[in-house]
């Protein structure tokens, strides 16, 4: 099972190789699982209080060594394009809403990270069902959801 601290090794990572611009702000920067979701991947949200800390949570069901960390990782950078926005960040804002226009997809691209979205795309279409499937009982009476927001 990976742990928080392997989190926080790819999160390294992640800044060090693809968002070398924000490394300043590493220290604001915290992650951790969160609880097991069906639909959402991962989050960005910051403190309130005098020293603001900006606090990513991954999809807890992803502490699963059979997510591929390609997964987490695409998690993670789409959560820091929101930070490089200006979202739960100290960062001016960049634009009025989160994914507005696409954004952050088009930020993944211009940081050479397009391949990891395109493999998390496709993963998400294949494998992630089955993997919900495995994690919560079926319920009948879930209204199904026209519209998923992954982030
Ligand atoms: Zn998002």
């Amino acid at each position: 099972m990976r742990t928080d601290t392997i989190l926080n090794n790819y999160l390294d990572r992640m800044i060090t190789d693809y968002f070398a611009n924000i490394k300043d702000h590493r220290d604001l920067v915290y992650i951790a699982f969160g609880r097991r979701a069906r639909t959402r991947l991962g989050s960005i949200k910051q403190t309130g209080g005098l020293e603001k800390r900006s606090i990513i949570t991954i999809n807890g069901l992803f502490r699963d060594e059979a997510i591929p960390k390609e997964i987490i990782n695409a998690t993670i950078a789409h959560e820091l394009c929101h930070f490089v926005h200006g979202f739960s960040s100290p960062l001016p804002q960049l634009v009025s809403y989160p994914h507005q226009g696409g954004i952050v997809d088009k930020e993944m691209k211009s940081r050479g990270l397009g391949n990891l979205l395109d493999f998390q795309k496709k993963w998400l279409k294949t494998e992630w069902p089955g993997i919900v499937k495995a994690n919560f009982k079926p319920t009948a009476r879930r209204r199904r959801a026209r519209f998923i927001r992954w982030f």
